[in-house]
């Protein structure tokens, strides 16, 4: 399993902690761990080395800036770095002024290009309104058409396919020449892979490429190949020459550090990742999203830096021990409700937390924050006594307050159960904590 860049760097931002300016050794010590996190995220070696003296220029005698503290700094500038090194937003896809646009889909076998002629052809529909026909131009790979021709019913967009005993360049002719007559104005082909790259293969390529100027080839590239992804990268562009890349299988277990050393090497854009088998898994490539993903680290950081500033640890002492002796009131709940209110909106704390990204749905996930202004509300509408013991919280009682705080019963009731519930939960935790601190002791 990884280790994150953030629990890599803890010990050193421990120690740098409240200094003003970042000096030499500080950065030292620091690009180390930034090393191994680049290295560990399976990005190429010679890559990670230049990229490490870059940030290392950039760092070393900064003034750290007033938000931040000096870690934070170099994580930023770590990232920033790492997301200008794969580009900007490159999803654009280059149409042609005479239609049809041809798009060449190109890489070794078992790396996602029939699939992803599928998903594309599907985003270009939605997204650009375009009428795309779909090329089986892999005659050699078993049953590689009809992979292709169920693609194309699954999604209603018609394939053409001339079976296994035409060539592909043949193939690719005749395409075109329909797909001109049918009026559709993209053409994708899905050409033949290889388990490694040969002659053969390239030269095939070539001649699909010759009979008409693509105006995309796209190098389709397995994410979890790691390092082997540039050498392909690299193989596939000088042979045939690529316009961009498409990262396949993101959803599995990766670092995603061969966006980082692909786009390095052959300086051709990421332009689309791959996050699933099914057909709506393709999505435009973001920079900024897989500089955090090679550094593993979510937002952790600063995550970690606001937690600290604002929850003192005396008063996080002082509510344990109400939580215990449950002597804890709605006062005490109103002031942890602040807290974690101080730490910014909830939402964008959730997606700081590391593994956050791969939640599906959470990046549209809006957490109720209205729901925390009327928990507070109902609060201040209480009594002193209500507050401290909310036993006495009869039907009167709670008509007033929720008068006065512009809620419902309802609320106030489902208030009091949360709050019956936590009591227990912190009870039960502090018994258990307490039962561990025994045992420790015992010889
Ligand atoms: P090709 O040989 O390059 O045409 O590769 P295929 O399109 O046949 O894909 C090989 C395998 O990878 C298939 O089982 C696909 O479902 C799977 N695959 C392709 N793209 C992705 C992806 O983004 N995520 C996951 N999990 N699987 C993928
Ligand atoms: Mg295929």
């Amino acid at each position: 399993a990884f280790e994150g860049l953030a629990e890599r760097l803890q010990g050193t931002l421990q120690k740098i902690k409240g200094k003003g300016k970042i000096s030499e050794a500080d950065v030292k010590e620091m690009m180390r761990e930034v090393r191994y996190a680049l290295l560990e995220a399976d990005v190429n070696l010679k890559v990670v080395k230049e990229f490490v003296k870059n940030v290392s220029d950039r760092a070393v005698g900064q003034d750290v800036m007033k938000s931040l503290t000096p870690g934070q700094q170099v994580v930023k500038i770590v990232k920033d770095e790492l997301t200008e090194l794969m580009g900007g937003e490159q999803s654009q896809i280059s149409f042609s002024t005479r239609p049809p646009t041809v798009i060449m889909m190109v890489g070794l076998q078992g790396a996602g290009k029939t699939t992803t002629t599928g998903k594309l052809a599907n985003v270009l529909r939605k997204k650009y309104n375009k009428k795309p026909l779909l090329v089986a131009a892999d005659i050699y790979r078993p049953a590689a058409v009809q992979q292709l021709q169920t693609i194309g019913k699954q999604l209603s967009l018609p394939v053409f396919a001339l079976g296994t005993d035409i060539s592909p360049v043949e193939i690719v002719k005749q395409a075109i020449e329909q797909a001109k007559e049918e009026h559709h104005d993209v053409v994708i082909i899905d050409t033949a892979g290889r388990l490694h790259i040969d002659e053969t293969l390239m030269q095939e390529l070539k001649d699909i490429r010759a009979i008409k100027e693509p105006d995309e080839v796209f190098l389709v590239v397995d994410a979890m190949t790691g390092q082997d992804a540039v050498n392909v990268a690299n193989n596939f562009n000088e042979a045939i020459g690529i316009t961009g890349v498409v990262l396949t299988k993101l959803d599995g277990d990766t670092r995603g550090g061969a966006a980082l050393s692909i786009r390095s090497v052959t300086q051709k854009p990421i332009k689309f990742v791959g996050m699933g088998e099914k057909m709506d898994a393709l999505e435009p490539f973001h920079p900024e999203r897989m500089a955090s993903r090679i550094l593993g680290m979510g937002d952790m950081m600063s995550l970690i830096e606001k937690a600290q500033a604002n929850v003192d640890e005396e008063r996080a002492k002082e509510l344990e021990e109400k939580f215990r002796t449950q002597s804890f009131t709605f006062d005490d709940f109103l002031e942890q409700i602040g807290q974690v209110k101080q730490m910014g909106p909830l939402d964008e704390i959730l997606k700081m937390l590391p593994g956050a990204g791969k939640i599906k749905g959470l990046e549209n996930a809006k957490v109720d924050e209205k729901q925390m202004d009327r928990v507070e509300a109902i609060i201040y509408s209480m009594t002193t006594q209500e507050k401290t013991t909310p036993e006495i919280l009869n039907g009167p009682r709670k008509k007033r307050i929720a008068k006065g705080s512009g809620t419902s019963i309802q609320d106030i009731n489902r208030l009091l159960k949360q709050f019956e519930d936590m009591k227990k939960m912190m009870k039960q935790m502090t018994n258990m904590q307490q039962k561990g601190k025994k045992k420790m002791k015992m010889p």
